[in-house]
């Protein structure tokens, strides 16, 4: 039996709603004590680099319950990216970039999935079922929309927008993790830089990574564009005519702080080396 607890007080804010005559209020996911579901750090960064963390937190929202998962589920890599804002918070230091996250699990809300996709709430992850997400009414999506994603969503546009207005146009650098085992099959490939249609940055990153043996790095694995995984790049990215890229590290990589400073040192390293190749 799940104990997903559903909309309920969505339901009575509506209706409420209704007797005055207005639209229904369909931003009434979250609770105060849930808080913002972005958050953005160093904001007033020198460096153009702008990180995004759509996986960070692995939090549902209170009224959410625990979408009918077990505990070992929601601490899974079905819930989050596990290791990808610590690994970036470390950036944002050695850097001085930007970071913008998103606060709650992508098993609410995919914020790297637009809201027609059935992947931004998904019922099957991996090999997890998802209860909670097996039926979720219209009213219901929308009101996931509206609390997670287009705050995320604007959030990012506003600050691009107002980088490209001082003439700073940032670069993104979307931050994420994958689980070393898929679907039973053991990934050989540690860190994958991947890109949609303008691969500039990423290919300064791979011949940057060529120079080292550090880690296995390869091109749009263990994902690629085909797996609808560049949405922020496009919407963000690509649409702003932006250098972008998505970085994607293997979870068992940055499980301790040691692996997390670690991979942030090689990034800071590659990127940094990127971003000078790319301005001369
Ligand atoms: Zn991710």
């Amino acid at each position: 039996m799940s104990d997903f607890r559903g909309f309920e007080p969505l339901r009575e804010k509506r209706g409420a709603d209704q007797a005055t005559g207005r639209g229904p209020d369909l931003t009434g996911l979250l609770t105060e004590a849930d808080g913002s579901p972005v958050a953005v750090e160093n904001p007033d960064a020198m460096s153009p680099v702008l990180l995004v963390c759509e996986h960070a937190s692995r939090r549902l929202p209170e009224k959410m319950g625990s979408l009918g998962l077990s505990e070992e589920a929601l601490k899974s890599h079905i819930a989050w990216d596990p290791g990808a804002l610590a690994v970036s918070q470390l950036l944002v230091k050695s850097l001085d970039a930007a970071l913008i996250y998103q606060r709650f699990s992508r098993l609410v809300y995919d914020c790297n999935r637009p809201p027609e996709a059935d992947a931004a709430m998904p019922a099957v992850s991996e090999i997890f079922e998802i209860p909670g997400n097996a039926s979720i009414s219209a009213a219901e999506r929308q009101a996931r929309t509206d609390a997670l994603y287009v705050p995320f969503t604007s959030t990012l546009s506003n600050f691009i927008a107002a980088r490209k207005a001082a003439g700073r146009p940032p670069v993104l650098v979307t931050m994420h993790t994958f689980t070393p085992v898929y679907h039973g099959k053991q990934r050989d490939v540690e860190i994958g830089i991947l890109h949609d249609d303008d691969s500039g940055l990423a290919d300064a990153m791979l011949a940057a990574a060529g120079k080292t043996t550090h880690y296995a790095v390869r091109c749009n694995e263990p994902y690629g564009p085909a797996d609808g995984v560049t949405h922020t790049l496009i919407q963000h990215g690509l649409k702003n005519g932006l250098r972008n890229v998505m970085i994607e590290i293997r979870n068992d990589l940055v499980s301790n702080e040691i692996g997390q400073k670690v991979m942030a040192d090689y990034l800071t390293g590659i990127l940094g080396e990127s971003l000078r190749a790319l301005s001369q």
